[in-house]
Protein backbone atom coordinates (compact mmCIF):
# COMPACT_ATOMS: atom_id res chain seq x y z
CA UNK A 1 0.00 0.00 0.00
CA UNK A 2 1.45 3.24 -1.13
CA UNK A 3 2.19 6.10 1.55
CA UNK A 4 -0.92 9.26 1.06
CA UNK A 5 0.59 12.40 1.79
CA UNK A 6 -1.38 15.60 3.06
CA UNK A 7 -0.10 19.36 2.16
CA UNK A 8 -1.34 22.29 3.48
CA UNK A 9 -0.71 25.45 1.45
CA UNK A 10 -1.42 29.15 2.29
CA UNK A 11 -1.69 30.03 -1.60
CA UNK A 12 -3.53 29.24 -4.42
CA UNK A 13 -0.18 29.22 -6.46
CA UNK A 14 1.18 26.87 -4.60
CA UNK A 15 -2.54 24.32 -4.26
CA UNK A 16 -1.93 24.66 -7.79
CA UNK A 17 1.67 23.42 -7.80
CA UNK A 18 0.92 20.54 -5.61
CA UNK A 19 -2.39 19.44 -7.24
CA UNK A 20 -0.56 19.91 -11.02
CA UNK A 21 2.57 18.04 -9.95
CA UNK A 22 1.02 15.13 -8.23
CA UNK A 23 2.21 12.11 -9.88
CA UNK A 24 -1.12 9.70 -8.50
CA UNK A 25 -4.70 10.84 -7.67
CA UNK A 26 -4.48 14.03 -5.87
CA UNK A 27 -7.71 15.63 -4.46
CA UNK A 28 -8.61 18.55 -2.62
CA UNK A 29 -9.58 18.76 0.70
CA UNK A 30 -11.84 21.06 2.19
CA UNK A 31 -14.43 20.12 4.65
CA UNK A 32 -14.11 16.38 4.34
CA UNK A 33 -17.79 15.62 5.31
CA UNK A 34 -17.65 13.72 1.28
CA UNK A 35 -14.16 13.12 0.90
CA UNK A 36 -13.19 11.71 4.00
CA UNK A 37 -16.24 8.93 4.16
CA UNK A 38 -15.17 8.07 0.35
CA UNK A 39 -11.97 7.39 1.60
CA UNK A 40 -13.05 5.53 4.46
CA UNK A 41 -14.99 3.20 2.57
CA UNK A 42 -12.26 2.14 0.58
CA UNK A 43 -14.03 4.02 -2.69
CA UNK A 44 -11.63 6.77 -3.11
CA UNK A 45 -7.35 6.17 -2.25
CA UNK A 46 -5.70 9.31 -3.51
CA UNK A 47 -1.83 9.17 -2.83
CA UNK A 48 -1.89 13.29 -2.10
CA UNK A 49 -4.58 15.42 -0.10
CA UNK A 50 -4.35 19.26 -0.43
CA UNK A 51 -6.10 20.91 2.55
CA UNK A 52 -7.14 24.67 0.92
CA UNK A 53 -8.77 25.69 4.26
CA UNK A 54 -5.89 27.75 4.99
CA UNK A 55 -5.81 29.74 1.91
CA UNK A 56 -7.11 33.46 2.51
CA UNK A 57 -8.99 33.86 -0.63
CA UNK A 58 -10.76 30.87 0.01
CA UNK A 59 -11.90 32.04 3.53
CA UNK A 60 -13.52 35.13 3.36
CA UNK A 61 -16.89 36.19 2.16
CA UNK A 62 -16.87 39.78 0.50
CA UNK A 63 -18.91 42.32 -1.27
CA UNK A 64 -17.93 43.23 -5.33
CA UNK A 65 -19.12 44.74 -7.89
CA UNK A 66 -22.65 45.51 -6.37
CA UNK A 67 -22.65 41.36 -5.42
CA UNK A 68 -21.20 38.80 -3.25
CA UNK A 69 -17.88 36.77 -4.12
CA UNK A 70 -17.30 33.63 -1.30
CA UNK A 71 -14.69 31.42 -1.23
CA UNK A 72 -15.24 27.97 -2.19
CA UNK A 73 -13.96 26.89 1.25
CA UNK A 74 -16.13 29.33 3.33
CA UNK A 75 -17.54 26.50 5.98
CA UNK A 76 -21.58 26.35 5.46
CA UNK A 77 -22.13 27.81 8.73
CA UNK A 78 -20.01 30.82 7.80
CA UNK A 79 -22.34 31.53 5.25
CA UNK A 80 -25.41 31.15 6.49
CA UNK A 81 -24.42 33.51 9.30
CA UNK A 82 -23.27 35.94 6.95
CA UNK A 83 -26.55 38.53 7.42
CA UNK A 84 -25.90 40.74 4.60
CA UNK A 85 -25.57 37.63 2.30
CA UNK A 86 -28.47 36.27 3.74
CA UNK A 87 -30.55 38.74 3.68
CA UNK A 88 -29.74 39.39 -0.08
CA UNK A 89 -29.84 35.51 -1.36
CA UNK A 90 -32.62 33.73 1.20
CA UNK A 91 -33.21 30.95 -0.87
CA UNK A 92 -29.32 29.80 -1.70
CA UNK A 93 -29.19 30.61 2.06
CA UNK A 94 -32.08 28.27 2.64
CA UNK A 95 -29.90 25.27 0.52
CA UNK A 96 -26.76 25.60 2.13
CA UNK A 97 -28.63 25.07 5.50
CA UNK A 98 -30.03 21.58 4.30
CA UNK A 99 -26.78 20.68 4.10
CA UNK A 100 -26.22 18.03 6.95
CA UNK A 101 -26.69 19.23 11.09
CA UNK A 102 -24.72 21.41 12.47
CA UNK A 103 -21.83 20.09 13.19
CA UNK A 104 -21.46 19.25 9.38
CA UNK A 105 -22.49 22.36 8.36
CA UNK A 106 -18.96 23.42 10.68
CA UNK A 107 -16.97 21.99 7.89
CA UNK A 108 -18.68 21.48 4.82
CA UNK A 109 -18.41 23.92 2.24
CA UNK A 110 -20.30 24.79 -1.06
CA UNK A 111 -17.03 24.41 -3.23
CA UNK A 112 -17.59 20.76 -1.87
CA UNK A 113 -21.09 20.19 -2.32
CA UNK A 114 -20.45 21.41 -5.69
CA UNK A 115 -17.00 19.59 -6.42
CA UNK A 116 -18.20 15.99 -5.14
CA UNK A 117 -20.87 16.24 -8.08
CA UNK A 118 -23.79 14.64 -6.41
CA UNK A 119 -26.58 14.97 -8.68
CA UNK A 120 -28.42 15.58 -5.22
CA UNK A 121 -26.07 17.87 -3.85
CA UNK A 122 -28.46 21.07 -2.23
CA UNK A 123 -26.53 24.32 -2.68
CA UNK A 124 -25.87 23.80 -6.64
CA UNK A 125 -29.55 24.07 -8.21
CA UNK A 126 -30.05 27.30 -6.02
CA UNK A 127 -26.76 28.15 -6.95
CA UNK A 128 -27.49 27.82 -10.71
CA UNK A 129 -30.85 29.69 -10.33
CA UNK A 130 -28.87 32.52 -8.79
CA UNK A 131 -26.71 33.10 -11.60
CA UNK A 132 -23.28 32.17 -9.65
CA UNK A 133 -19.88 31.96 -11.86
CA UNK A 134 -17.00 29.62 -10.27
CA UNK A 135 -13.73 31.60 -10.14
CA UNK A 136 -11.52 28.29 -11.35
CA UNK A 137 -7.41 28.56 -11.07
CA UNK A 138 -5.04 26.30 -12.50
CA UNK A 139 -1.65 25.49 -14.10
CA UNK A 140 -3.50 27.66 -17.07
CA UNK A 141 -3.91 30.57 -15.00
CA UNK A 142 -7.47 31.56 -13.55
CA UNK A 143 -11.17 31.13 -15.95
CA UNK A 144 -14.71 31.84 -14.83
CA UNK A 145 -17.36 29.40 -15.46
CA UNK A 146 -20.84 28.98 -14.72
CA UNK A 147 -22.06 27.23 -12.02
CA UNK A 148 -24.22 24.54 -14.40
CA UNK A 149 -20.99 23.70 -16.55
CA UNK A 150 -18.89 22.37 -13.39
CA UNK A 151 -20.56 19.13 -12.81
CA UNK A 152 -20.69 16.62 -15.65
CA UNK A 153 -22.31 13.44 -14.15
CA UNK A 154 -21.98 11.33 -10.47
CA UNK A 155 -18.72 11.96 -8.89
CA UNK A 156 -17.37 13.78 -12.50
CA UNK A 157 -16.68 17.49 -13.12
CA UNK A 158 -15.27 19.30 -16.02
CA UNK A 159 -12.35 20.64 -14.11
CA UNK A 160 -8.74 19.55 -15.43
CA UNK A 161 -6.07 18.09 -13.46
CA UNK A 162 -4.84 20.47 -11.01
CA UNK A 163 -7.23 22.88 -11.43
CA UNK A 164 -9.70 24.05 -8.08
CA UNK A 165 -12.40 26.14 -7.51
CA UNK A 166 -11.32 29.05 -6.11
CA UNK A 167 -14.43 31.30 -5.03
CA UNK A 168 -18.00 31.93 -6.50
CA UNK A 169 -19.26 35.55 -7.58
CA UNK A 170 -23.03 35.95 -6.89
CA UNK A 171 -24.39 38.81 -9.46
CA UNK A 172 -25.96 42.33 -7.96
CA UNK A 173 -29.28 42.10 -7.20
CA UNK A 174 -31.94 43.86 -9.46
CA UNK A 175 -34.73 45.60 -7.11
CA UNK A 176 -37.86 43.50 -6.78
CA UNK A 177 -35.57 40.38 -6.76
CA UNK A 178 -36.25 37.12 -4.83
CA UNK A 179 -35.14 33.52 -4.65
CA UNK A 180 -36.10 30.32 -3.12
CA UNK A 181 -35.18 26.91 -2.56
CA UNK A 182 -37.06 23.40 -2.12
CA UNK A 183 -36.05 20.26 -1.53
CA UNK A 184 -37.93 16.89 -1.33
CA UNK A 185 -36.59 13.98 1.22
CA UNK A 186 -38.27 11.36 3.18
CA UNK A 187 -37.20 12.47 6.36
CA UNK A 188 -37.26 16.22 7.68
CA UNK A 189 -33.41 16.43 7.91
CA UNK A 190 -30.15 14.95 7.44
CA UNK A 191 -31.31 13.41 4.16
CA UNK A 192 -30.66 13.53 0.55
CA UNK A 193 -32.79 15.43 -1.84
CA UNK A 194 -34.85 12.86 -3.96
CA UNK A 195 -35.83 16.48 -5.60
CA UNK A 196 -34.68 19.63 -5.27
CA UNK A 197 -35.69 23.12 -7.14
CA UNK A 198 -34.34 26.43 -7.49
CA UNK A 199 -35.69 28.94 -8.72
CA UNK A 200 -34.49 33.16 -8.85
CA UNK A 201 -36.65 35.78 -10.33
CA UNK A 202 -36.89 39.62 -11.04
CA UNK A 203 -40.02 41.59 -11.24
CA UNK A 204 -40.46 45.11 -13.47
CA UNK A 205 -42.07 47.87 -11.60
CA UNK A 206 -45.36 46.69 -12.62
CA UNK A 207 -44.98 43.20 -11.34
CA UNK A 208 -44.28 41.48 -14.40
CA UNK A 209 -41.74 39.16 -14.48
CA UNK A 210 -38.44 40.32 -16.55
CA UNK A 211 -35.92 37.26 -15.56
CA UNK A 212 -35.91 34.27 -14.18
CA UNK A 213 -33.59 30.99 -14.22
CA UNK A 214 -34.74 27.52 -12.95
CA UNK A 215 -32.73 24.55 -12.22
CA UNK A 216 -33.27 21.40 -10.88
CA UNK A 217 -31.65 18.51 -8.67
CA UNK A 218 -31.56 14.72 -8.51
CA UNK A 219 -33.67 14.55 -11.79
CA UNK A 220 -30.74 14.16 -13.74
CA UNK A 221 -26.96 13.22 -13.82
CA UNK A 222 -26.33 16.40 -12.84
CA UNK A 223 -27.92 19.55 -11.57
CA UNK A 224 -30.13 21.37 -14.69
CA UNK A 225 -30.47 25.03 -15.53
CA UNK A 226 -34.36 24.79 -17.17
CA UNK A 227 -34.67 27.78 -19.79
CA UNK A 228 -37.85 26.37 -20.72
CA UNK A 229 -38.87 26.64 -16.89
CA UNK A 230 -38.04 30.43 -16.71
CA UNK A 231 -39.44 30.86 -20.18
CA UNK A 232 -42.78 30.51 -18.45
CA UNK A 233 -42.57 33.20 -15.94
CA UNK A 234 -40.70 35.53 -17.84
CA UNK A 235 -43.81 38.10 -19.26
CA UNK A 236 -46.49 37.00 -16.90
CA UNK A 237 -47.34 38.25 -13.25
CA UNK A 238 -46.19 34.80 -12.16
CA UNK A 239 -49.92 33.91 -12.17
CA UNK A 240 -51.86 30.59 -11.16
CA UNK A 241 -51.46 29.68 -15.49
CA UNK A 242 -47.57 30.63 -15.42
CA UNK A 243 -46.96 28.72 -12.39
CA UNK A 244 -48.47 26.03 -14.24
CA UNK A 245 -46.69 25.80 -17.44
CA UNK A 246 -43.43 26.53 -15.17
CA UNK A 247 -44.16 23.04 -13.75
CA UNK A 248 -45.18 21.49 -16.82
CA UNK A 249 -41.66 22.63 -18.04
CA UNK A 250 -40.07 21.72 -15.30
CA UNK A 251 -41.71 18.15 -15.27
CA UNK A 252 -40.34 17.64 -19.00
CA UNK A 253 -36.99 18.70 -18.14
CA UNK A 254 -36.63 15.47 -15.53
CA UNK A 255 -34.69 12.15 -16.94
CA UNK A 256 -34.37 10.93 -13.20
CA UNK A 257 -33.15 7.69 -12.28
CA UNK A 258 -35.56 4.90 -10.33
CA UNK A 259 -34.12 4.06 -7.13
CA UNK A 260 -35.05 2.75 -3.69
CA UNK A 261 -35.60 6.86 -2.37
CA UNK A 262 -38.07 6.99 -5.34
CA UNK A 263 -39.37 6.23 -8.79
CA UNK A 264 -38.83 8.21 -12.33
CA UNK A 265 -42.63 8.49 -12.41
CA UNK A 266 -42.87 10.39 -8.96
CA UNK A 267 -39.60 12.77 -9.17
CA UNK A 268 -41.31 14.26 -12.68
CA UNK A 269 -44.49 14.57 -10.96
CA UNK A 270 -42.74 16.47 -7.59
CA UNK A 271 -39.93 18.43 -9.64
CA UNK A 272 -43.25 20.13 -11.20
CA UNK A 273 -44.58 20.50 -7.75
CA UNK A 274 -41.67 21.99 -6.03
CA UNK A 275 -40.45 24.28 -9.11
CA UNK A 276 -43.93 25.75 -8.83
CA UNK A 277 -44.09 26.11 -5.12
CA UNK A 278 -40.75 27.53 -5.05
CA UNK A 279 -41.78 29.99 -8.20
CA UNK A 280 -44.27 31.25 -5.31
CA UNK A 281 -41.73 31.74 -2.53
CA UNK A 282 -39.53 33.59 -4.63
CA UNK A 283 -42.34 35.85 -5.71
CA UNK A 284 -43.64 36.81 -2.53
CA UNK A 285 -39.85 37.94 -1.83
CA UNK A 286 -39.48 39.70 -4.81
CA UNK A 287 -42.77 41.37 -3.31
CA UNK A 288 -40.88 42.29 -0.29
CA UNK A 289 -42.72 39.94 1.80
CA UNK A 290 -40.40 36.80 3.31
C1 LIG B 1 -24.21 13.43 7.84
C2 LIG B 1 -24.12 14.10 6.51
C3 LIG B 1 -25.22 14.75 6.02
C4 LIG B 1 -25.16 15.39 4.76
N1 LIG B 1 -26.28 16.03 4.32
C5 LIG B 1 -26.24 16.64 3.10
C6 LIG B 1 -27.39 17.32 2.61
O1 LIG B 1 -28.44 17.37 3.26
N2 LIG B 1 -27.30 17.90 1.39
C7 LIG B 1 -26.16 17.88 0.64
O2 LIG B 1 -26.13 18.43 -0.45
N3 LIG B 1 -25.06 17.24 1.10
C8 LIG B 1 -25.06 16.62 2.30
N4 LIG B 1 -23.94 15.97 2.77
C9 LIG B 1 -22.76 15.88 1.91
C10 LIG B 1 -21.63 16.90 2.21
O3 LIG B 1 -21.68 17.36 3.53
C11 LIG B 1 -21.70 18.09 1.25
O4 LIG B 1 -21.64 17.66 -0.09
C12 LIG B 1 -20.60 19.13 1.54
O5 LIG B 1 -20.99 20.37 1.02
C13 LIG B 1 -19.24 18.74 0.99
O6 LIG B 1 -18.33 19.77 1.28
P1 LIG B 1 -16.89 19.47 1.90
O7 LIG B 1 -16.23 20.78 2.07
O8 LIG B 1 -16.98 18.63 3.13
O9 LIG B 1 -16.23 18.66 0.71
P2 LIG B 1 -15.02 17.61 0.72
O10 LIG B 1 -15.47 16.33 1.31
O11 LIG B 1 -13.80 18.23 1.32
O12 LIG B 1 -14.80 17.48 -0.85
C14 LIG B 1 -15.76 16.86 -1.68
C15 LIG B 1 -15.18 16.69 -3.09
O13 LIG B 1 -15.00 17.94 -3.71
C16 LIG B 1 -13.61 18.18 -4.02
N5 LIG B 1 -13.39 19.60 -3.69
C17 LIG B 1 -13.69 20.23 -2.53
N6 LIG B 1 -13.47 21.55 -2.64
C18 LIG B 1 -13.00 21.75 -3.89
C19 LIG B 1 -12.58 22.92 -4.60
N7 LIG B 1 -12.62 24.14 -4.03
N8 LIG B 1 -12.14 22.79 -5.87
C20 LIG B 1 -12.11 21.56 -6.46
N9 LIG B 1 -12.50 20.42 -5.84
C21 LIG B 1 -12.94 20.52 -4.56
C22 LIG B 1 -12.84 17.23 -3.14
O14 LIG B 1 -11.58 16.89 -3.71
C23 LIG B 1 -13.79 16.04 -3.10
O15 LIG B 1 -13.66 15.27 -4.27
C24 LIG B 1 -23.96 15.34 4.01
C25 LIG B 1 -22.84 14.69 4.53
C26 LIG B 1 -22.90 14.09 5.77
C27 LIG B 1 -21.67 13.40 6.30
Amino acid sequence: MSEMLSEAPKSLADAVALLAGANGAARVLAGGTDLLIQMRSGRLQPELLVDVKGIPEMRSIAAESGGFRFGAAVSCMELVEHAAFARTWPGLTDAVKLIGSIQVKGRATVGGNLCNASPAADSVPALIAAGAVASIVGPGGRREARVEDIATGPGKTSLAKGELVASFLLPQRAPRSGDAYLRFTPRTEMDIAVVGAGVNLTLDAQGVCSQARVALGAVAERALLVPQAAAALIGSKVDAAALERLAAAASAACRPIDDKRGTKEFRIKIAGVLARRAAAIALARARGKN
